[in-house]
């Protein structure tokens, strides 16, 4: 099915019902000058790397599905802006719904508050802000193993970022008035203990906070993932999770979703530009962020409604077990840590920390300059970390870059032991 080519029928019908209009001179470019622009436009394009092929098993990085592309693109015709209703009223009814999909995935109530936002950053900020705005004075404590966009973030809103692995001793100290649990770290997708975190509220009154922006949508699977800690995001008061990471979509589509939707009051401001065309609630009343793209909504409904992410997610699980199963087994390669999610970290066989370091590094940029070239990324371990999980290993430096996969396209399953042996070929060299 050729999507774009509906999408693009679709806008066309639109711009014709509008009736006829000249075109001016201004906006047609030189072809000549064109040529040139577009013949080095394309030359520079093919230097990306191929983040659509399974060879590509590096960052958290993939191409959009076809039909957000093509909703995607419809709507970027139209150009549809989500901060009013005047700029999107399509666009913005699409969110509304996609918003009500989120919240009733991570079992949020149906009137939860949320909007989509450019990015996972953004989407914490605003996170973190309202929980600034409910408790005053009080700092924010994160896990050591947290997304730095916290701790920059608390800089940011002028509040105290505690980077801490011990929670209750976080909320028991006073200094805290809310609690950030990541649900699949960006490192090693970590999931940490949701249920746990949850607990503390009812004891010390901290608010919950989860960044889900990589995990959230593991939620959708009944098993393979550590399912206690996605169900009780549904107790959080708020989560983060980017439909650009395992949503199949472009970037930027992130989300931030509030359980108590009261907290819209603090949002509250008087603009003299917008909101003319209905009382209704246009989505910039809810959002620090003012011009959105509409077709960031436009794409991600497409997508929710046309397809099922739980198959895709589970086979990048599966891909990632049967990868450590196979570096269990190596001799030329260990597993770091036993994946949770579909992130694989391992490190080439040697005795010393240092030599570790240099052969991932060397690993990496051989893979890539490959004739059959396999691109993968490397992950700096904090020392201590590193013993802890190696402890036969020579400790010489500070920190130690291990290799990272990211398996989070589903023809990655299939594909690994094909990734197993470049990687194991290229270590022997
Ligand atoms: C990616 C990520 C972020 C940042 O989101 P962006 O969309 O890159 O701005 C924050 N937290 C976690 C856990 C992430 O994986």
């Amino acid at each position: 099915m050729d999507y774009l080519a509906r999408a693009l029928e679709a806008v066309a019908a639109w711009r014709e019902a509008a009736g006829p209009m000249p075109t001016h001179p201004a906006l047609t470019p030189d072809p000549a000058r064109f040529e040139a622009a577009f013949a080095e436009f394309s030359e520079r394009m093919a230097t990306s790397y191929p983040f659509h092929h399974p060879r590509y098993a590096g960052q958290m990085l993939k191409p959009p599905h076809p039909v957000a592309i093509a909703a995607y693109t419809a709507a970027m015709h139209v150009n549809a802006n989500n901060h009013a209703l005047d700029g999107g009223p399509a666009t913005s009814a699409l969110e509304v719904e996609v918003v009500r999909d989120l919240a009733k995935m991570f079992g949020f109530p149906d009137d939860a508050l949320g909007h989509l936002t450019s990015s996972g950053t953004i989407a914490n900020l605003e996170a973190l802000w309202v929980a600034r705005e409910l408790h005053p004075g009080k700092g924010v404590a994160f896990g050591t193993n947290a997304h730095y966009t916290h701790s920059r973030m608390c800089a940011v809103l002028g509040i105290e970022g505690v980077a801490t692995d011990d929670f209750e001793a976080a909320a028991r100290s006073g200094r805290v008035g809310t609690i950030v649990v990541t649900a699949g770290t960006t490192g090693l997708g970590t999931v940490d203990a949701v249920e746990e975190a949850v607990k503390l509220r009812d004891v010390y009154g901290v608010r919950i906070h989860v960044d889900a922006a990589y995990g959230g949508f593991f939620t959708l699977l009944d098993e393979l993932v550590p399912v206690a800690s996605f169900r009780a995001i549904a107790d959080a008061d708020s989560v983060v999770v980017d439909p650009h990471k395992h949503g199949l979509q472009p970037y930027g589509c992130g989300a931030v979703l509030f359980r108590d939707p009261s907290v819209g009051r603090l949002y509250k401001h008087d603009s003299p530009y917008t909101y003319f065309t209905s009382g209704d609630l246009h989505l910039g009343e809810i959002s620090l962020e003012c011009s959105r793209a509409g077709a960031a909504a436009a794409a991600l409904w497409l997508t929710l409604r046309s397809l099922d992410l739980a198959p895709i997610l589970s086979a990048g699980v599966r891909a990632a077990r049967a990868w450590a199963d196979l570096l269990r087994e190596s001799d030329d390669l260990r597993l770091h840590v036993e994946p949770q999610l579909d992130i694989v970290s391992y490190f080439p066989n040697r005795a010393r920390a240092s030599e570790i370091d240099a052969e991932s590094e060397r690993i990496l940029n051989a893979g890539m300059t490959d004739p059959d070239p396999i691109f993968l990324s490397t992950l700096r371990i904090d020392a201590a970390d590193f013993a802890a999980a190696h402890p036969d290993i020579e400790l010489d430096t500070d920190g130690v870059r291990v290799l990272r996969s990211v398996l989070m396209k589903p023809e990655h399953e299939p594909h690994v032991p094909w990734l197993h042996e470049r990687v194991t070929s290229i270590s022997r060299r």
